[in-house]
């Protein structure tokens, strides 16, 4: 699809109502917390949703912004490792580090924290759901390689529903161990073919559909992202107890270290269309925190305008009429990152703080 020549006029602004929240969401605690994590999606990522969606951009539905320092412990520029550990557990570690700290000892993270306050907890992401986004809210290793042991991890972990890729981490393993039975011990219904809307709410669920990743956007994933959320949605909430869940766009990331614009925003688009039925649940229900944010950006991606040529002083000329995604490096930047928060407590997330802080500033908004 040629993304650089659809031309929309970015007419959004006014001509849609922002999102009702109620008058009491500075007092009020949430029930239930939804953290979306688009891997790699910093500011530029963002606004591309503003210049290639056909519609009102779900992103602009927020009112309440920050801006977040993501570098790790050691590092100036971090990983997604130690990005998603700090959002997991409230600390700054190494890049490679999964839900483990400087010393490489496990550090309790929030899905073990809420789970012992009888939460329902949940994780879906686009990867494998071994990879390291996902499992620093599960697993405990010293590094993001070791998926085995990543996915040994998901059968002692609280986690009640879980949907992404990665069979070959749970079955056909080099250890000759089938994890799929394991988990099956512990109560779960384990989906290797496709997303069921009926299931069994007596059950813990892991829809788990890919031999390693899920497919790109543009190679046929379909609404898996959206309609997993749902699913989620609907199984915690027939439950009848509260919940923490984590979403990823997983491959935004990956569209960066590719330097593919087009891979890069039909998998944004797809965070959106996503973030709109979560937006849609949360202002429906009143009773859920959303908050939406990225562990770093990748790709060095601007939206550039298009170069016409060159004036007489060697200068380029440009058609600002005209975006064309652009990238200046193939791994990850250190620009700091967008936070939009929605519902009971979110004015907790104005303002600009660390990445680590986005665990403490949900424990203070739940009072834990
Ligand atoms: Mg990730
Ligand atoms: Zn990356």
């Amino acid at each position: 699809m040629a993304l650089a020549i659809l031309m929309l006029s970015c007419n959004y602004e006014g001509s849609r109502p922002k999102l009702a929240e109620k008058s009491d969401t500075k007092s009020k605690k949430p029930l239930n917390i939804i953290l979306l994590i688009g891997d790699g999606m910093g500011l530029s990522q963002l606004s591309s949703s503003f210049y290639f969606k056909v519609g009102h951009p779900n992103f602009a539905r927020f009112k309440t912004i920050g801006l977040i320092n993501v570098t790790s412990a050691n590092l100036k520029i971090t990983d997604s490792a130690a990005g998603a550990t700090s959002f997991a557990s409230g600390i700054k570690t190494y890049n490679g580090a999964i839900g483990v700290d400087m010393n490489k000892e496990p550090i309790e993270n929030i899905v073990e924290l809420l789970s012992k306050e009888n939460y329902q907890t949940g994780l879906i992401a686009t990867s494998s759901i071994t990879h390291a986004t996902p499992a620093a809210f599960y697993a405990h290793v010293a590094s993001r390689d070791w998926e085995e042991q990543i996915a040994e991890q998901m059968s002692s972990s609280p986690i009640d529903f879980f949907a992404g890729g990665g069979l070959k981490f749970f079955q056909n393993r080099q250890d000759g161990k089938n994890m799929l039975k394991l988990l099956e011990n512990k109560g779960f219904d384990i989906h290797t073919d496709s997303l069921v809307q009926k299931i069994d709410k007596s059950k813990r669920h892991g829809f788990i559909l890919g031999e390693e990743d899920m497919p790109k956007m543009i190679e046929g994933r379909g609404d898996f992202l959206m309609k997993s959320t749902q699913i989620a949605l609907s199984y915690f909430e027939d439950n009848n107890s509260p919940f923490f869940l984590m979403v990823e766009g997983s491959q935004i990331d990956w569209a960066g270290h590719d330097n593919e614009a087009d891979y890069l925003i039909t998998e944004l688009l797809d965070f959106d269309q996503m973030l709109g039925s979560v937006l849609d649940y949360a202002e429906k229900e009143g009773n859920t925190l959303v908050v939406v944010t990225a562990d770093h950006e990748t790709g060095g991606f601007t939206l550039s305008g298009k170069i016409t040529g060159q004036n007489s002083k060697g200068e380029h000329e440009h058609d600002y009429n005209v975006i064309v995604p652009t990238f200046s490096t193939t791994g990850h930047s250190a620009a700091l990152i967008p936070v939009l928060a929605f519902g009971p407590q979110s004015s907790q997330f104005s303002g600009f703080y660390q990445n680590s802080d986005i665990y403490n500033k949900i424990r203070i908004a739940l009072d834990k």
